[in-house]
């Protein structure tokens, strides 16, 4: 056999390493290393380590990872410690005060899906979730019975998606034009941080937020400084109660939780609570057979809930069942796509 191209070495080292990568991105933002060099740039590693009460050895090796992977630079300096500061991407998405900041995701990353995802192959094996492996708790509804039992683990997912909804949510609301719309409900819009984005990009809009009351009671937590009042909450359980009123459903994140037959149960409500013209947006990461980032979301849906990421055809098909035609997708190149299709 011929000798192993340089590219092809590389591409294989960066897929065999890339979980190395992860945890090291996971670490320093959980020891707040991103936060600790915005506030004070330039410490060098012993300073860092007594920072973050971590040994200096470590501390080393862990800022020096950051470097390689872009998210610290490091200026060396004659016959001195090299210092450090957050480079231009740290500090857009990993310092936590900043508008587009993934610090709570990446928080959930490190605390739920890595656990689960280090039982992939039982994943795979038997077509289920992991959470009694990873966490040793039976649980039929995840988010009842595991995201919502304690309030600690429920404010960090609650954050999670609250981070990744904010980075996302101007892209989703402005895909499409929404200004026939006046009432808009979003189900299973957990801090109302994608409803917020939708009633800035229009402003005839109103959105009420559907979510389970645990959601809900904490909803204040998360209301941004400036609001006009056109976003409200209501609590419920969208498979057993009845849905606010709306012209537009949002579904955003909702249906890849779920098996086929619970998202039929959900459209079917869906459609009974709509008259003809009214529509039902959906943003999720399409799978299009290419794009890693889709296909490794269906793996963590599958290590995670009862659901997988899908297709286009695959959601326009699911919809059609249920009355909705005219479908229209915008690949947003943000991490989730917008599919929109109108009740007839
Ligand atoms: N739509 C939000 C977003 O994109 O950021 C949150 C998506 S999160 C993956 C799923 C949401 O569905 C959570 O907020 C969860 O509380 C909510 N949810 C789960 N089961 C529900 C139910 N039975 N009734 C109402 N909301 C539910």
């Amino acid at each position: 056999p011929s000798e192993p191209k340089k590219e092809d070495l590389q591409q294989i080292t960066e897929l065999m390493d890339g979980f190395k990568a992860s945890k090291a991105l996971f670490t320093a933002s959980k020891l707040c290393v991103f936060d600790l060099l915005q506030s004070r740039p330039g410490l060098d590693a012993t300073q860092v380590a007594q920072e973050i009460k971590a040994s200096l050895k470590g501390t080393e090796c862990l800022l020096q990872a950051c470097v390689s992977l872009g998210l610290l630079k490091s200026k060396e300096r004659t016959c001195k410690k090299p210092v450090y500061e957050n480079t231009d991407l740290a500090t857009r998405f990993l310092v936590s005060g900043s508008p587009f900041a993934l610090h709570g995701y990446i928080q959930h990353c490190n605390d739920i899906v890595w656990p689960l995802f280090s039982h992939l192959e039982s994943a795979v094996r038997e077509g289920t979730n992991q959470h009694e492996k990873a966490f040793g708790k039976k649980s039929k509804d995840i988010f009842q019975d595991t995201y919502y039992n304690s309030q600690e683990v429920k404010l960090r997912f609650m954050n999670a998606m609250h981070s990744i909804a904010r980075v996302t949510g101007k892209a989703v609301a402005s895909a499409f034009d929404l200004s026939s719309y006046k009432t808009a409900c979003d189900l299973g819009g957990c801090t109302g941080a994608m409803a917020y984005e939708f009633t800035k990009a229009h402003p005839g809009l109103s959105v009420t937020v559907f979510d389970l009351p645990a959601v809900v009671e904490m909803s204040e937590h998360f209301q941004p400084l400036h609001t006009d009042n056109r976003v409200s909450f209501v609590a419920g359980d969208f498979f057993k109660d009845e849905l606010p009123k709306a012209d537009l459903y949002i579904l955003a994140r909702i249906l890849h939780d779920w098996p086929d037959e619970k998202v039929h149960i959900l459209l079917s409500k869906i459609a009974d609570a709509c008259t003809t013209g009214c529509a039902v947006l959906l943003a999720e990461t399409m799978l299009d057979g290419q794009r890693p980032y889709s296909a490794l979301q269906s793996l963590n849906m599958l290590a995670q809930t009862e659901g997988m990421e899908r297709t286009e055809g695959q959601y326009a098909d699911m919809l059609s069942k249920h009355g909705f035609w005219s479908m229209r997708v915008v690949h947003t190149m943000n991490f989730l796509d917008a599919f929109i299709a109108i009740k007839m």
